[in-house]
């Protein structure tokens, strides 16, 4: 374990950046599965929740300190 800690609404790093350029991912659902937003271009994938903590390098905003639009 890496002591992460992640919830809903969070914007996290990935270990691997989207094509597009931007590695900031806004966590939109969480489950089984976890679905994250590339917050670049807004696409929108679904990982299982196992595969996501170890994709995930780490949380660059926590969900509190981000104002909602
Ligand atoms: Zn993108």
């Amino acid at each position: 374990m890496n002591g992460q800690t992640f919830e809903l609404g969070d914007v996290v790093e990935m270990k691997k950046q989207h094509p597009c350029g931007t590695n900031e991912w806004k966590i939109i659902r969480m489950g089984a599965d976890v679905r994250i937003k590339c917050e670049g271009c807004q696409h929108s994938v679904m990982i299982p929740r196992r595969e996501f903590e170890k994709k995930m390098k780490k949380v660059l905003k926590k969900a509190e300190l981000t104002s909602e639009e």
